[in-house]
């Protein structure tokens, strides 16, 4: 995509995901890297809900200002992503309702953050980095994707989830599916759920 499909659908899918709730106030970011290799994100405090395309930020890998307002403060958290990635084209930070609460739970760590009991769980979430409780903004926090190259989702503690695609589409998908499913899991606690057996996993996982 160019640049100027890029911010429309940046435009969209901002707008998209703030009338659903996924993102309220200035909560959130995200950014897409064009085909000449410099990057577009949402800018500084700005908000899903009235972005528009001249405001988005344009800068290039070292973070320098190319053109529109200041990005977000999470610029240095998405250089990271691309780099560790070298596939991925897009990075979507939500601050989503269940994902944060189960970012916010004791013992996380890396991999299947509660046991599956929806084929899609691990189909089109599957496992995911978690990264240790920052400040936002934290300069560590590249430092703390780059030792988790193998996971393209990351629970960030305390704090939020972010997802890196192949594209902006499938960033935002992604991040809505895990968000469905933080949502099924908190609502199915009290419940007897029956959870998939091994096998029934094993069946679903991608065949090598
Ligand atoms: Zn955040």
């Amino acid at each position: 995509m160019n640049e100027f499909e890029s911010k429309k659908s940046l435009v969209l899918f901002a707008k998209s995901l703030f009338d659903r709730g996924y993102a309220v106030g200035s909560a959130g970011n995200m950014s897409v890297m064009l085909e000449d290799g410099t990057f577009l994100a949402t800018p500084s405090g700005s908000s899903f809900g009235t972005l528009v395309e001249e405001d988005i930020s344009h800068f290039d890998e070292e973070g320098v200002l190319l053109g529109g307002k200041l990005p977000t403060k999470e610029v240095p958290l998405h250089l990271a992503c691309y780099a560790t990635h070298p596939s991925m084209r897009a990075v979507v930070h939500l601050h989503s309702t269940y994902s944060t609460l189960l970012a916010s739970c004791e013992g996380l760590s890396d991999g299947l953050p509660f046991d599956p009991f929806t084929p899609y769980y691990v189909m089109r979430v599957g496992e995911v980095g978690v990264l240790p409780y920052r400040m936002p903004g934290s300069e560590l926090l590249a430092k703390d994707i780059e030792q988790r190259p193998q996971f393209s989702t990351y629970l960030m503690a305390n704090h939020g989830i972010l997802v890196c695609g192949s594209s902006l589409k499938e960033a935002v998908f992604a991040a809505e599916e895990f968000e469905e499913s933080a949502k099924l899991w908190y609502l199915g606690q009290s419940l007897a759920i029956r959870y998939l057996r091994e096998d029934e996993i094993e069946d679903l996982k991608p065949k090598k």
